[in-house]
């Protein structure tokens, strides 16, 4: 007799390897909100969704002040009435697949105010306002459990980091130790394609009161960084990681997961007089390692050789979670105020390099090492 849960698992599988292997890229519009811009007005909107009468398409345009039209495609286009659950019913494999033993990594790229911290993590404590963290952290844990009636068991373990300026910081450290310089927080990963930073806090978490419980403390620590770090928070990248391991006691199978949701510093550049000092190299780090996210996803989808790891913290941190059999989805969130449109540009542009879809540029042309607009 086949079970149920096997015939979940096998279809779930068949849906994975079709995955497999791909970089997919989601693109999400946020709506107009009050003190936006053009909320509440009749102006038309910069953005448009050709060829699309429900709520989920595959093509955006935006439309510059001039009129000038830029189309994309993207594997799926979000509108603004999109809600959070909208958006997790198209990544629950994704997220599945990590109990599975696939390393999973989930970007939200995007200008500061477009969206990536309501996508990935919403408002944790409000049922239809939560966001990827704490949705997928639900249905692994429910998936687990189910599981156990076929003899497995999970552990879990999360950890959740910030990388500033090229610099790593602990964001689960016990508050009474929050020391930003003494500690190195060296990445390594040894032969088996595990990571490990040293003195990085590791939680075990099995229920989703512990997993709240981390993210208020994340949240309270990196609020901490943003008054003595000059709005810290927009500036840098936010990587939440949970390690999963799972033993079939029948029949002694093991399988490592990993899956990484990662809210991207804004992508905004700054205007070249307005930023000298702190501010500048800020800039720069920021730039570059979202450069250097570009360079690897490219090179992992055009199969070269050498794959550019080292350069930055944030790709080489996640070096075994990108290419191989990893599955790497990244959101695009874009802001629908007229103001934006040069931004909105910038990062669709910098979406479509890596899915390689904007409507008539072909691939080979996207393979430039250029700053990432
Ligand atoms: P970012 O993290 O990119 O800087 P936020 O996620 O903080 O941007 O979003 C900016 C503001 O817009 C927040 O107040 C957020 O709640 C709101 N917002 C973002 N996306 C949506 C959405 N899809 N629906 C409703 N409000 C949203
Ligand atoms: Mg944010």
């Amino acid at each position: 007799r086949v079970h149920e849960g096997d015939q979940l698992r096998r279809k779930l599988h068949n849906t994975i390897l079709e995955l497999k292997g791909n970089i997919r890229v989601f693109c999400r519009v946020r709506p107009l909100l009050p003190g936006d811009e053009g909320y509440n007005t009749e102006e038309p909107s910069v953005l448009q969704y050709p060829n699309s009468t429900e709520l989920l398409g595959r093509g955006v345009e935006l439309i510059q002040s001039q009129g000038q039209k830029h189309a994309f495609t993207f594997d799926k286009v979000f509108g603004p009435e999109a809600q959070q659950e909208d958006v997790f019913v198209e990544i629950s494999q994704l997220i599945q697949s990590a109990l599975d033993g696939y390393k999973v990594c989930i970007f939200a790229y995007g200008q500061t105010g477009s969206g990536k911290t309501h996508t990935m993590l919403g408002n944790p404590d409000d049922l239809h306002q939560r966001g990827v963290i704490p949705r997928s952290l639900e249905q692994i844990f429910k998936s687990s459990q189910s599981l156990r009636a076929q003899g497995w068991n999970f552990q879990m373990q999360a950890s959740m980091l910030e990388i500033y300026n090229e610099t790593i910081r602990d964001l689960l450290a016990p508050s009474n130790k929050v020391d930003m310089t003494s500690k190195q927080y060296l990445v390594k990963h040894d032969n088996n394609g595990n990571t490990s930073v040293s003195d990085l806090t590791l939680i075990e978490v099995t229920t989703w009161k512990e997993v709240s419980s981390l993210l208020h403390r994340a949240s309270q620590s990196r609020a901490v960084g943003k008054t003595a770090m000059n709005e810290q928070s927009s500036r840098s990248h936010c990587v939440f990681t949970l390690r999963i391991s799972g033993l079939n006691e029948s029949t002694d199978q093991e399988v490592h997961g990993v899956l990484n949701l990662i809210d991207l510093a804004g992508s905004e550049r700054l205007s070249r007089s307005g930023s000298s000092g702190d501010r500048l190299k800020e800039t720069q780090a920021i730039n570059k390692s979202l450069a250097s996210l570009g360079d690897v996803i490219l090179a992992i989808a055009n199969r070269e050789q050498h794959i550019p790891y080292r350069n930055s913290k944030l790709t080489y941190l996640l070096q075994p979670c990108l290419g191989g059999d990893s599955k790497t989805l990244m959101f695009v969130n874009i802001s629908p105020e007229a103001k934006s449109v040069s931004e909105s540009l910038c990062s669709l542009r910098f979406a479509a390099k890596v899915n390689a879809c904007e409507i008539g540029v072909p691939r080979r042309n996207t393979q430039s090492r250029l700053a990432y607009c």
